[in-house]
């Protein structure tokens, strides 16, 4: 079939499987420039592994690092006239090049938070690994199923009060005001039950029971701190407290399974994710623009390279990985934070890079990407031989 994009509010619904194959192919090629420089392990286990974060951390660790890793996602293939995810394609072609290369990549496709798909990842990792020394956890759900049924959902509200500010519609480019309402306790609970530390710290429990989990491993889980200006919807916020829980967790999981268990703090990024929370995209787009002029701007796979070849045994006061340098620079952040103040729909394209955002959304779902043919006719079942 002919694939188009088909975008409704932050997602888009369809996904192009040589678009997507081609950005795969792309980040490949940065991870290969790192080949002898990536000092994490090489049975790696990604929880979260099909986009953003968690596929470029993927990326680096196998053909930067000559790794074998397992992924765990949660992706819908092709049925009928619905093209697959962007995940599911991303993993195909991923899939694809590592055993044209000789390195082991497999994929589970199912609710990581589950039992089920624990117990199916530890049963590939005895038959094909043995063990695994390196545990990315990349998860960014929006809701969580306990075995009971009962079902949490994540909220990205303000804690405490009313926070209005500047946001943008993405889709005319209107400058305007947006008030995001604060989360009742219920919701700041729900919020750090799906993105906490608990089934981080779930997964660790039933790794090192089972025995799969190799002394000292390294575990790492992503988190974003950002400056002032999304401090009350970010790091203040209801998702701020789950990260607040899963930096919490870090220090239990070393302490208890004598794991070197850590947060790296990334650089906020267009993903599938990010787009969803409010004022983010605004801050993204001025950040870019700030970014690419001082010639500091890296996508997903640039910092997953830093991370594993320069960062791993870098910390702050709270020992914490900093990916977010160049983001945080003072220079950067005072540019960001005249660009907002002066930003309006007349003015947009001076402060805002806008077109790289789009561009990042749409090659998040395998369009305008170059030299692909759009109008060609392309099997949008691809398979995927899960492990
Ligand atoms: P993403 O949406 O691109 O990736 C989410 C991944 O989780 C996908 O592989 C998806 O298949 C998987 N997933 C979701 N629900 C699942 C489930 N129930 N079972 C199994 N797999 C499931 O998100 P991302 O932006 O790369 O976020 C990854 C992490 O990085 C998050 O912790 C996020 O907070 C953090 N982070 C993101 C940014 C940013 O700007 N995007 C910045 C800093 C930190």
């Amino acid at each position: 079939m002919v694939i188009e994009p088909k975008v409704r509010g932050f997602i888009c619904t369809t996904a192009h499987p040589t678009g997507c194959k081609k950005a795969v192919e792309e980040q490949i090629a940065v991870a290969k420039s790192y080949a002898g420089k990536i000092r994490a392990g090489k049975k790696a286990l990604i929880i979260g592994g099909s986009t953003g974060y968690g596929l470029a951390s993927r990326i680096a660790l196998a053909f930067g690092g000559g790794a074998a890793t397992l992924n765990v996602m949660f992706e819908r293939p092709a049925a009928g006239v619905r093209t697959a995810t962007a995940g599911w394609y991303n993993t195909a072609a991923l899939e694809e090049r590592a055993r044209e290369e000789g390195l082991y990549a497999k994929s589970i496709n199912g609710d990581a938070f589950s039992a089920e798909i624990k117990e199916r990842v530890i049963a590939a990792i005895k038959r094909d690994l043995g063990k695994v020394d390196t545990v990315v956890y990349s998860l960014a759900a929006p809701r969580r199923t306990m075995p009971d049924g009962t079902v949490y959902s994540s909220a990205l509200k303000t804690v405490g009060d009313v926070f209005t500010d500047k946001t943008i519609d993405m889709r005319t480019g209107e400058v305007g005001e947006v008030s995001v309402t604060p989360a009742t306790e219920e919701e700041i609970d729900a919020t750090v039950k799906v993105m906490g530390g608990e089934d981080w710290a779930d997964w660790i429990a039933a790794l090192d029971n089972a025995g799969v989990l190799e002394k000292g491993a390294l575990t790492l889980a992503y988190s974003y701190i950002g400056p002032t200006l999304t401090h009350p919807i970010y790091r203040d916020g209801s998702i701020g407290m789950a990260k607040r829980d899963l930096y919490y967790t870090a220090k239990a999981l070393t302490k208890k399974y004598g794991v070197n268990a850590r947060i790296s703090v990334n650089k906020a990024l267009v993903t599938q994710s990010s787009s969803a929370i409010p004022v983010v995209p605004l801050y993204i787009s001025l950040l870019y623009k700030a970014m690419k002029a001082a010639n500091v701007h890296e996508g997903c796979i640039e910092q997953m390279c830093r991370l594993f070849s320069d960062k791993l045994n870098v910390f702050d006061d709270e020992g914490q990985i900093r990916l977010d340098d160049y983001e945080m620079d003072e220079k950067i952040q005072s540019a960001v934070k005249k660009a907002w103040q002066a930003v309006r729909t007349d003015n947009l394209s001076e402060y805002a890079d806008l077109d790289g955002y789009w561009h990042d959304f749409y090659r998040m779902f395998g369009f305008r990407a170059d030299g692909v043919d759009y109008s060609a006719d392309v099997d949008a079942d691809v398979p995927i031989a899960e492990a």
